[in-house]
Formats: structure tokens, sequence, C-alpha cells
């Protein structure tokens, strides 16, 4: 499997005024097609440093993919860096040229002078063509490794990485791996306890299984190598069998289920409707239910002051009243100075349930964890008519 490095070059995304966007994006791409990423760094708008950067990359990796300084200022300075990487000039190409000066008439426009700095890749380049943009990329080959320069605009970039840039390296390379992943989703449960017990399969080289820690939620990512998707279908659903036998009902999910979405669907399933009521939470769980589909959810109410525990009991009555609801959850958060506690009441038809939890982590935290661990609950409650101790 080829190594590939990612350079981001721009002084602005050193400065913090521009988010780097570009990487993330390279990264998963590389890594759908099986490409293993070794490094990925950020440069400014440097022509030594840069030259330095990838000069470093080309040590350890087969593939390096900058993106950005590809404009027409002299503030540009990719090109003239990897020329002076690669100990080359750089050349001008008419073709690149009558291809910029083509886009500015389209728009009835002559280009600047300074744009012709873009038509000058170093010496021996591949050029593609940016059909989205003016400044045209480039593919520099050496005999260890090549050297891919991309524009920094993110949709001009993706454009080139999903229509160039991959059909070239599966070509170069002969990519036949894939990488797909599932990710599956628990809640309700900490991490650790998680990890005792599976971890035997985090230890496995493939698929790798490794976990993320959310507030109130906990995601474990299976991640198969294949030749095919069927392949890494069938490796990735033998570990989530193996998820569910160990983990059962902390498990609600995969991939893009949400617990607001999966609550609302046993709801829908019973044909029931569902009102809410919250304290302290911002109207973070009241958005999150209204934004699913279908009329399952009701409607609620933020209340305000916090209401004491009682009021909150009294409130959910009215509010499943008042809503004609089958389910009304009340939700309050009480800040503490080292805990926050969190009151849940569930009226669910007739019966009402009650539970308290406190929560030790970060602060600005407890309203997610809060609203993720009550839709936990109620998610339980509505499938074992039990609230969890
Ligand atoms: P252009 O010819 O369009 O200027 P370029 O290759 O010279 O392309 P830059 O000038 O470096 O690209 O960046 C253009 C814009 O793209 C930046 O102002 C920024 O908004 C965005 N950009 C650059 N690099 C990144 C990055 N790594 N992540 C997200 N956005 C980026």
């Amino acid at each position: 499997m080829p190594t590939a490095e990612i350079i981001t070059i721009g002084t602005e995304l050193l400065l913090g005024e521009t988010v780097d966007t570009n990487t993330r994006y390279i990264a998963r791409t590389l890594r759908d097609a099986g490409v293993d990423l070794y490094r990925a760094s950020t440069v400014g708008d440097n022509h030594e440093r840069i030259a330095q950067i990838i000069c470093e990359g080309a040590n350890r990796a087969e593939i390096i993919i900058t993106t950005g300084g590809l404009g027409p200022t002299v503030d540009d300075p990719t090109r003239e860096a990897i020329a002076l990487a690669l100990g080359v000039e750089t050349e001008f190409r008419p073709a690149l040229w009558e291809q910029i000066q083509d886009r500015f008439n389209r728009y009835g426009l002559t280009p600047p002078e300074n744009n012709k700095r873009q038509a000058y890749v170093p010496k021996g380049a591949l050029a593609i063509e940016n059909k989205v943009g003016t400044a045209p990329a480039f593919v520099c080959e050496t005999d260890r490794y090549v050297v891919i320069a991309l524009p920094g605009v993110p949709r001009e970039m993706e454009f080139l990485m999903r229509r160039k840039v991959i059909p070239y390296l599966r070509e170069r390379f002969e990519l036949k791996d894939l990488i797909k992943t599932r990710l599956i989703h628990t809640s309700g449960v900490g991490e650790s306890a998680i990890d005792a017990r599976i971890g035997d399969l985090e230890e496995m080289s493939n698929p790798t299984v490794g976990m993320a820690a959310h507030a109130g939620q906990v995601d474990i990512r299976i991640t198969a190598k294949a030749q095919s998707e069927a392949e890494a279908d069938t490796l990735i659903d033998e570990v989530e069998a193996q998820l569910h036998e160990r983990l059962g009902r902390w498990i609600y999910g995969a991939d893009e289920d949400t617990l607001e979405g999966v609550v609302l669907k046993s709801m829908a399933e019973k044909g029931w409707r569902l009102a809410a009521v919250e304290s302290n939470l911002s109207g973070r769980l009241l958005r999150r239910l209204a934004g699913g589909k279908g009329e399952i959810f009701a409607g609620g109410e933020i209340l305000s002051p916090p209401p004491s525990v009682d009021d909150l009991k009294q409130a959910v009555k009215n509010t499943c009243q008042a809503h004609q609801a089958d389910v009304c959850m009340g939700v309050l958060l009480v800040p503490g100075e080292t805990q926050q506690t969190m009151h849940l009441v569930i009226q669910m038809l007739a019966e009402e349930h009650q539970t308290t939890r406190t929560y030790g982590g970060p602060p600005q935290m407890a309203p997610l964890w809060t609203v993720n661990l009550s839709l936990d609950f109620l998610r339980k409650l509505i499938t074992e008519a039990n609230l969890p101790q």
C-alpha cells in the first residue's frame, strides 16, 4: 500500500484565519482509496520552508499532496517551491495560458498579465486542467515519489481530487485495496466499561476497532481494508455481530443513526406521540426532537426559571394533556459546584417514571450529556418498560 503526506500551504492557515478543512477531505479520500496517510502538516507562504517540508516528506512517503499557493500573485509560492525541492526550473506552458485565457474570455474578460504566472509549472510536470477555477494543478513525478499540487479553494481541490487525482493514483500505484468504515453508536455506558468487554477486538489489525467518547455516548469505529466492498462489508459485519453480542442494548444504532431518530422511530412503530419539557438546556432537547421527521413529536416547552422536581412532574402531566401525547419527558439540569444533576421524569401512558443522575465532567458538556442520557433512558424505557437502574 503506498504512503502519502499532505502539506497545506498558506500563512492564513497558520494565523488561524482560515480553518484547514482540506486535510480532512484529502485524508478521507485517500483512506477510502486504500492509501496510508503518514503525516499532515501546514506551512506558510515561504519557498524555502515549503521546499524543505516537501524534501522531508519525500524521505518517508511516495505521494505528497499540497494544497494552496497556486494563485497568480508573488505570494503564491507553490510552483517555485516544488521546483526548488526537485532541483528543476519552472517552465512556461502555452497550453495552460490558453486555458486560463479561455476561462476569462468566457466571462467576457481578459486575464491580467500576472495570471501568466499560473501557466508556469516545474519542468517536466504533468499539468492537470482545472475546469472549476483558474489555477492549474500539476503532478511532478520522480522515480521514488510524486508531488501533486492542488489549489487551496476547497471546492476546486475536492473536484480535482475526485476527478483527477484518485484515478491517477489508482493507475500509477495499481491501487486495489479499499478501506471502509462503520460507526457503531452506544449510549448510557462509559468508555472503560466498553473497553473491558471488547479489549481483544481493539487489538485486531483488519478490521481495526477504535473508540471515541463523547458526552453521554461512545462511538466504536470498525475499519476494514479489502479488495472489494463486499469483502470489506463481510469483515465489518463479523465484528459488528461480536459487538452486538457483547454490548447488547448499549448499542443504539450505526453510522447516520441518532438517539432522537431511534426514539422517534420506536414511538412511530407503537403509534405514539411524544411531548417534552426542559429546563437549563437552552432548547437543546426540543430542537433535537423537532429535527426528526414526521408528526411523532407533538411539541413542548422550555421551563424558566428552573422548576423544583415536583413542579417538573406537574409540568410533564400538563404538557402531556395539552399536546394529547402518549409519552411526555421532562428534563431539568441543576448546576452545582463540583457536579451537575439531571432530573428526568417520563410519563408513559398512565405511568410515571423518575430518575436522577449526576455528572462530574467538563461543565460546558453537561447539557449535551443530559440530553443524550435522557433520550437514551427514554429509548430503553420504550422497549423495556423500566428505567435503567
Ligand atoms: P487561488 O488561485 O484560487 O487563489 P490557491 O491555490 O492560490 O488558489 P490559496 O490562495 O492558497 O489557493 O487559497 C485560496 C483560498 O482557499 C483561501 O483564501 C482559503 O479560503 C481557502 N483555503 C486555502 N487552503 C485551505 C485549507 N487548507 N482548508 C480550507 N480552505 C483553504
